[in-house]
């Protein structure tokens, strides 16, 4: 199924004038992440090299040159060993990380409810055994999928509202315009709106929880630095980011969505582990 979900993934892209990049492994700087306080990091030839926890600043980069880009990226995050039973959380995953210049919001929802609708209409067609043999009945989704502010479910469901949001859904929602204080630096703050993000999550429905994170991107030097100041990150570790937009970087929106966590979603399976055949499980040793 996941060679399936690949193709599907490649084949719409491809369609849509998207380049695929190989992966950045390693890099001089990567996603801060705010919920994940571990860094993987290794010296080499007088230099840190992160481990990738997503490509952001490569995709920022990248569409400089490339109006829309994707790649399958492995990430790796270093969660807390307790999340490893969360059923979602694998701490060596790929992502389908994709960015498209000079695009807002709406076109990357359009976007990504364009993707899933063409990878479950594939995994229907050429994975009807799969299926069967996992008694899961797979759906046809249908687009445009509902939209919630994040204040809105705040209010509905209180703290923890993704899983609520997950658990009651009968088909994907978005989640959208993230208060300022829960997310990364490179969401855009909506000029309109001082606080609230230009961004999104995507949730899967019957609880299998997050799907994806993007949005549009700060790109403005002043901007990116006014950020990671108020977020009480060190700008000379963002150095080679500051450069790059003080050089010129476009307006861009893009998102990143799991590999494994899809598949998990589509087969009905238990755990994300289920997916690999060398699953790194936070907390787990691992024989191979
Ligand atoms: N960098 C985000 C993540 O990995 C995805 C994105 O905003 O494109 O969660
Ligand atoms: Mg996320």
């Amino acid at each position: 199924m996941t060679s399936v979900v690949l193709d599907a993934a490649r084949e719409l892209l491809r369609t849509e004038g998207f380049v695929e990049l190989l992966p950045v492994i390693l890099a001089p700087v990567t996603d801060p992440l705010r919920h994940t306080a571990d860094r993987a990091v290794i010296e080499a030839y007088g230099q840190r090299w992160h481990l990738t926890r997503s490509m952001i600043f490569h995709k920022q980069a990248a569409v400089t040159v490339l109006e829309k880009i994707f790649s399958f990226s492995p990430n790796v995050r270093l969660e807390p060993a307790e999340w490893g039973q969360s059923g979602r959380h694998l701490f060596e995953f790929v992502q389908l990380d994709l960015e498209v210049r000079e695009a807002d919001r709406n076109d990357v929802l359009a976007l990504g409810e364009r993707l899933l609708v063409h990878i479950v209409e594939r995994v229907r067609g050429f994975c009807a055994q799969e299926l069967t043999l996992l008694g899961r009945k797979l759906g046809e989704l249908h687009a445009p999928f509902p939209r919630i502010p994040y204040r809105e479910a705040e209010a509905r469901y209180s703290a923890g509202f993704e899983d609520h949001v997950s658990r009651r859904a009968q088909g994907p929602v978005w989640i959208v315009d993230f208060p300022v204080g829960v997310r990364e630096f490179y969401d855009r703050e909506d000029p309109s709106r001082p606080g609230v993000l230009l961004d999104m999550d995507l949730v899967y429905p019957a609880g299998y929880g997050e799907a994806l994170s993007g949005g549009e991107r700060e790109h403005e030097p002043h901007r990116i630095l006014d950020r990671i100041e108020r977020q009480g990150l060190d700008p000379t570790a963002y150095g080679s980011l500051l450069a790059a937009a003080r050089a010129g970087l476009p307006s861009s929106a893009g998102f990143g969505i799991g590999i494994e966590r899809l598949v998990r979603y589509l087969g009905g399976l238990p755990h994300v582990r289920e997916v690999r055949l060398f699953p790194r499980v936070p907390g787990e040793p691992a024989a191979l």
